[in-house]
């Protein structure tokens, strides 16, 4: 489990900002998101594919929109808990990358599964929808694992793919 757990996450949430009051707040986590990619490049900009319980699991910061008062904010890598790994996560390039063609079948399209911090409003009615911060290719955007279709061939990282402590990975929910 990452540092809040879905209940914690409930309270801070429906709290509020401490300092003024404000309802609406801006959770920042890393979220999964699946990529389409072609001769090692994205097709688009690829979609989430992560749930609710993975949302809380990867969050790292919460702040209040209002007057910017931190709620709540971890530098524990947000998929393993090492300490100090958010701003390895953050400032450091993906480690594993996605080759121009299975090395296996030569297929020039693959699956590539990334870990990618986004941004949500909470709080003010609507579903929050999480927008990425960050591009493929930008320090931060990680790549966890990529797949061949057609031949089944798997690539997973072995250490952890935010923060490149040694595994194994702790379970998320
Ligand atoms: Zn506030
Ligand atoms: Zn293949
Ligand atoms: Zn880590």
């Amino acid at each position: 489990m990452g540092r809040l757990d879905q209940p914690s996450f409930e309270v801070l949430v429906q709290a509020g900002c401490p300092a003024c009051g404000g309802k609406q707040l801006e959770i920042r986590s890393y979220i999964d998101r699946r990529l389409d990619m072609m001769l090692g490049e994205p097709n688009d900009a690829g979609r989430w594919v992560h749930d609710g319980e993975k949302f809380v699991d990867g969050t790292y910061r919460i702040t209040c929109t209002t007057c910017a008062t931190t709620v709540f904010s971890s530098d524990l890598c947000p998929r393993c808990n090492t300490a100090d790994g958010l701003a390895r996560a953050l400032g450091e390039s993906s480690r594993l990358a996605v080759p121009k063609r299975c090395a296996k079948c030569n297929e020039l399209e693959l699956l590539a599964l990334a870990f990618v911090p986004a941004s949500a409003r909470y709080g003010g009615g609507e579903t929050p929808k999480p927008k990425p911060l960050l591009d493929f290719g930008e320090p931060g955007y990680h790549v966890v694992a990529y797949a061949c279709d057609s031949c089944d061939a798997a690539v997973v990282a072995q250490a952890c793919p935010l923060c490149d402590a040694p595994g194994p990975l702790r379970p998320r929910p």
